[in-house]
């Protein structure tokens, strides 16, 4: 239908494939190849040998909810009533989905920065609203907004903010002053805030995830979104929460309960437990991924690209220009045939994808020898035009 025109197959499983069919190393989709915490693992064993195998409740089960309630309070001091202000969902993705479908008139404003993740704009256009995008640009060697832009998208059909940070795919961290921009904007002209904050947990130098549900005046105007797929090695989990005051959490409950009713069982009662005892094995996820960056980031700079040091998540953002390519649409497509690597281009994650025209996206959540072996490959790469081979 026109509404979802122009979303065809996603990048992730055209350069998925494309790695799969040459062989090449997959630094695209931002999967690790390592496993979660073996007790957190046999959590879900037993819960599928215990019977938990029928429809869990429409909300969640209760020992998720209570442990996303004890989490939230005990990190950021945000209390969350487990009956009525959280609600599980199939991973972010839903949540995400069924905030926007709730939340959005058809004509409505939603305002994301762009580069985004590309689920954001699909679903704003299954609800019928109009993305607003505002560009992240480098500065300063991170990315960042115009406040002034930021301001100048608002209008009088914006409902929410999209707001990712931890940022995929530029590694941006939110400072608490730009969130104090977005809250500020948010409390003048009564927008909306949906956070999301899946990589909350994964963020390096001793830098702090701010959610911006702790700014004053947000709560009641945010639904903060995250999920146990990266935070605990389990993206094939697909298991989500959202938190936010009751009322905006009962209109999500209303979109989600139609298009899955609940979540998967079992995996909740995994992750109630990871919350509640893994969260050192977390903090040892954390400092591994951050030796894992400097890895990949010394390794790129040396093979030649410009490298943005990322502050969280799994991904670092490369601009290609060093090395004598404009396109990372079509250098990533060549990739598997000059270097045997395979990376996302970045201008897919944009409204304007001129914009991103020259960045690339590798990911380094894989293991040490697997980014070793791409580094080696890459270093090779020849600049075009030259025969160089460097
Ligand atoms: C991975 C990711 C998601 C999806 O999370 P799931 O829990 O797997 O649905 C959402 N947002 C961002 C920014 C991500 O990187």
């Amino acid at each position: 239908m026109a509404r979802m025109r122009g979303f065809g197959t996603t990048i992730f499983a055209e350069m998925s494939a494309l790695a799969a069919r040459t062989g090449s190393i997959n630094l695209g989709q931002g999967f690790p190849d390592t496993d979660g915490p073996p007790a957190m693992l046999e959590r879900a064993v037993s819960a599928i040998r215990e019977g938990a195998n029928q429809y869990p409740p429409g909300p969640g089960v209760p020992e998720l909810r209570q442990a996303v309630s004890e989490h939230r309070k005990d990190h950021y001091g945000l209390g969350y009533d487990p009956d009525g202000e959280i609600l599980v969902t199939v991973g972010a993705t839903e949540a995400i989905a069924a905030t926007i479908l709730a939340l959005c008139e058809p004509g409505d404003e939603v305002i994301a920065f762009e580069p985004y993740y590309d689920s954001y704009a699909a679903s704003v256009a299954l609800a019928g609203a109009v993305l607003r995008p505002v560009t992240l640009r480098p500065d300063g060697g991170r990315f960042t907004f115009d406040p002034a832009e930021l301001r100048a998208a608002v209008g009088p059909r914006t409902r929410l903010i999209l707001v990712n940070s931890p940022h995929n795919p530029t590694g941006t961290v939110f400072t608490r002053a730009e969130l104090e921009e977005i809250a500020t904007l948010c409390r003048e002209r009564d927008l909306l805030a949906v956070t999301d904050e899946v990589y909350e947990h994964l963020t390096f130098d001793g830098v702090e995830h701010i959610p911006a549900a702790t700014l004053p005046g947000m709560r009641e105007r945010t639904v903060m979104i995250s999920s146990a797929g990266k935070t605990f090695s389990v993206t094939g989990w697909k298991t989500g929460w959202v938190c936010g005051p009751a009322e905006l959490v009962r209109a999500v409950q209303t979109v989600k309960q139609f298009l899955t009713f609940t979540a998967a069982a079992p995996w909740q009662l995994a992750a109630a437990h990871a919350l509640r005892h893994e969260l050192g094995w977390v903090a040892s996820l954390r400092a591994d991924l951050e030796s894992k960056r400097d890895r990949l980031t010394a390794g790129l700079s040396a093979a030649g690209f410009e490298v943005y040091r990322p502050a969280g998540t799994y991904f670092v953002q490369t601009d290609i220009r060093p090395l004598g390519f404009t396109d990372g649409l079509a250098l990533t497509r060549e990739l598997p045939s000059l270097a045997g690597v395979v990376a996302i281009p970045t201008q897919v994650f944009y409204a304007r994808p001129e914009r991103g025209r020259h960045f690339v996206r590798f990911a380094f959540c894989k293991k040490n020898e697997v980014i070793d072996e791409a580094v080696t490959r890459l270093t090779r790469l020849t600049r075009p035009g030259t025969g160089d081979s460097r």
